[in-house]
């Protein structure tokens, strides 16, 4: 039993190796457009397009060695494999009935090229990729360790994204294996209920509980939009009207800001692995082998106004069931999706329904429940799926914070909350200094001052 896991990690290149990794890159975008080329060529003469894998490969072979620079022919492949799996993909959504799913017909300038196990070396940090016969070697530095083991390592990907290059390494990871009498049991369920103020709510057998905080993310999600609108406003006189040229300053602009915003997307997307990372430690510490997750997704559609969307949008939902789902199969618990409709507003002692509460707490007028919201939610949400949960008061919770890397955590300057005035205080900073007493002014600057006031005291008498 495996699962196959992938990893990113960037790349530390000198600039040689960076312009070949480009090139490398901008020839896999050349193959691409070659086959965009070839199928319009062949629509143009009414023939039926080349869209099998083995096809395209026998025209790439056609067309000889050093058509596409550097770029080895298994490199040259991937690209080829992603052409085919993009136009089957969009001719069955068509089979279907779905005319809004178009052919693969966008050039695209750097395209993505992948090396399955055999044609790279990875030893360490250090990786080999392929290049066509004849040319130096490339080594790369990768820059961090791997959490997998080099003979697990199946394919490597290397990629471009907003400024940088990045190797995505794929592994078959085995399924996690227990010494007797410690597996995940399937008949113990615990409920999982997905929000915004707790990612994860986990309500497991005996009344235990786990909490998993998202405030540091939702913090994350306000500073990186308050950091967005001042930069807007920063530079709104400047912006380019539409259809006008953009300038060099413009530019570098806007590189700016997508660095911003992939940074801040890389820090959510950690902080939620995180977060789901805790919830399957919590589950295999208590033997629970089956997670029945409340899957809001059918009300995220409604329209809620402009700020409510913007949560819901910010929430990044499916990323949050999809980290928990392979991390729970990874550590053999199988995860069920339950309809969530109406869990937060169940009493899950009497199941009645109640008002949903504005705060956390949930208390049920008919038989005098109190307990926590969102672990109610998901009490609720495990006796669905029949786990045949008591749900009690919570015996144990365990609270747990996601994202402690993020700049809410740890004091940082770009955070507007209050806060003690170091790392190691826990109280208060104190009452407020006075303000040190402002250097004595100089001579000439109080001439100067006196003589401005003498020049408009005139002035304003004449105006009245
Ligand atoms: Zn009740």
């Amino acid at each position: 039993m495996v699962v196959h896991r992938t990893a990113r990690a960037g790349l530390s290149v000198t600039r040689a190796q960076r312009r070949r990794l480009l090139a490398l890159l901008v020839s896999g975008g050349d193959v691409w457009a070659a086959v965009l080329e070839l199928n319009a060529w062949r629509r143009a003469r009414q023939d039926l397009p080349l869209a099998s894998y083995q096809e395209l490969c026998r025209e790439l072979a056609a067309s000889g060695s050093g058509t596409f620079g550097e770029l080895d022919s298994v490199g040259a492949r991937s690209v080829l494999r992603r052409y085919s799996d993009a136009w089957f993909a969009a001719a069955q959504r068509r089979r279907e009935g779905d005319r809004s799913a178009r052919f693969p017909r966008r050039r695209r300038a750097l395209m993505p090229l992948r090396w399955y196990h055999g044609h790279f070396t990875l030893t360490g940090r250090m990786l080999r990729i392929a290049v066509a016969r004849g040319r130096p070697p490339l080594w790369v530095r990768l820059n961090r360790d791997l959490p997998y083991p080099e003979e697990q390592v199946r394919s490597v990907t290397l990629l471009y994204d907003v400024g940088r290059l990045w190797v995505d390494i794929t592994a078959e990871v085995p399924v996690a294996c227990y010494p007797a009498g410690q597996e995940p049991d399937p008949d113990l369920v615990a409920g999982v209920d997905l929000g915004i103020i707790h990612p994860y709510a986990v309500a497991g057998p005996d009344g235990q509980g786990l909490l998993v905080s998202g405030r540091a993310i939702r913090a994350e999600h306000r500073m990186q939009l308050t950091d967005r609108k001042a930069r807007a406003r920063a530079v709104a006189r400047r912006a380019p009207k539409p259809g006008q040229k953009g300038s060099r300053r413009w530019r570098h602009y806007r590189r700016r800001q997508r660095l911003a915003e992939a940074r801040h997307r890389r820090r959510v997307r950690q902080a939620q692995h995180e977060a789901a990372r805790t919830v399957i430690g919590w589950a295999v510490a208590r033997r629970v082998g089956t997670l029945a997750v409340g899957d809001p997704r059918g009300v995220l559609n409604l329209e809620a106004g402009r700020r409510h969307n913007q949560r819901t949008r910010d929430w990044r939902i499916g990323h949050l069931i999809t980290a928990l789902k392979d991390k729970a199969e990874a550590a053999g618990i199988s995860l069920q999706l339950v309809d969530e409709r109406g869990t937060s507003s169940t009493c899950p002692a009497c199941a009645t329904r109640i008002p949903k509460p504005a705060g956390r707490v949930l208390t049920c007028p008919g038989c005098q429940f109190t307990g926590h919201r969102d672990l109610s939610a998901a009490a609720s949400i495990a006796a669905r799926f029949g786990g045949g949960i008591t749900p009690v008061i919570p015996a144990g919770v365990t609270h747990r914070r996601a994202g402690a890397h993020l700049p809410g955590v740890a004091p940082s300057r770009r955070d507007p909350r209050r806060r003690a005035h170091d790392r190691s205080a826990r109280g208060s900073p104190g009452r407020h200094r006075p303000a040190p007493p402002a250097p004595p002014r100089l001579a000439r600057e109080s001439l100067v001052t006196s003589a401005r006031s003498l020049s408009t005291v005139p002035k304003y008498r004449r105006v009245h």
